[in-house]
């Protein structure tokens, strides 16, 4: 099983980071993706890939990461995020965590230019991406159409209708399933990823972040995938070894992997 989204660079698990793994591959899981989240912090992402080979790494500015600067800063910060795309495209598999958020104090024509920076970037070194949404989802879909965006990627923490879900795996993207299906109280989301094909579907926790129902308050780990599997297989009806197997599937055909 794989975990196609978690955040074990941060901080928060810099005192136990090896236990924390050590118990995700004893618990299954075969690789888990870590999100670029700046410039300045892809460098931890280069030594922990060195240090463990269940880790696929990406290249990403996230709008949480993204402070409004004028245009030679701004310009800077995408010459060396450049200068990185090139120099370890054989280190990382995707380009993201990238997106638009309607939560932040952040102005969304700054964030929407950064996002369609990194879109051309992917474009030119030929890699999917991970894009991250929060009340965005109109405008997230209008910024790809008008970027011609066609090399696909996954929807990060997908929430959201049907009709949303089916206009991204229109556009060549699989969504992205995690804790939130956890909560009963959670229909919509669940209501969709019942109906959406299985082929389209990766799994992921989001930790440190997003708890699974039932350990709300505490820091989530990629061990906690489980939990997603269960509520995953009984919303489909189907048997968890396939929900495993279909999800391993989505995510190393999506990123040109061969499983190991
Ligand atoms: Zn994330």
């Amino acid at each position: 099983m794989i975990d196609s989204h978690c955040h074990i660079d941060l901080e928060a698990f810099d005192l136990d980071r090896d236990e924390v793994l050590q118990s995700a591959f004893k618990a299954g899981i075969t690789r888990l993706l870590v999100l670029g989240l700046s410039n300045s912090r892809f460098n931890k992402l280069l030594k922990l890939k060195a240090q463990y080979q269940q880790l696929d790494i990406a290249l990403g500015l996230h709008p949480y990461f993204l402070v409004e600067q004028g245009h030679s800063r701004t310009q800077a910060m995408f010459d060396q995020f450049l200068r990185l795309a090139e120099q370890y495209q054989t280190q990382y598999i995707a380009f993201g965590e990238m997106g638009l958020d309607g939560s932040l104090p952040l102005n969304m024509d700054y964030q929407r230019q950064v996002l369609e920076f990194q879109l051309s970037v992917a474009t030119q070194f030929r890699k999917p991406i991970v894009l991250h949404h929060r009340q965005s989802h109109n405008q997230l879909i209008s910024v790809l159409k008008s970027n011609n965006f066609d090399g696909g990627g996954i929807i990060h923490a997908f929430s959201g209708s049907y009709h949303e879900a089916l206009t991204y795996i229109d556009m060549g993207f699989l969504i992205g399933v995690g804790g939130t299906i956890t909560y009963p109280r959670a229909i919509k989301t669940r209501n969709t990823i019942q109906k959406l094909p299985l082929d389209k579907l990766v799994l992921e926790t989001d930790s440190p972040d997003m708890p699974i129902n039932g350990y709300q308050g505490q820091r989530n780990e990629p061990s906690q995938l489980k939990h997603v599997i269960n509520s995953l297989s009984e919303l489909k009806s189907e048997l968890k070894d396939e929900v495993i197997k279909q999800t391993t599937k989505n995510y190393l055909s999506l990123f040109g992997l061969s499983e190991n």
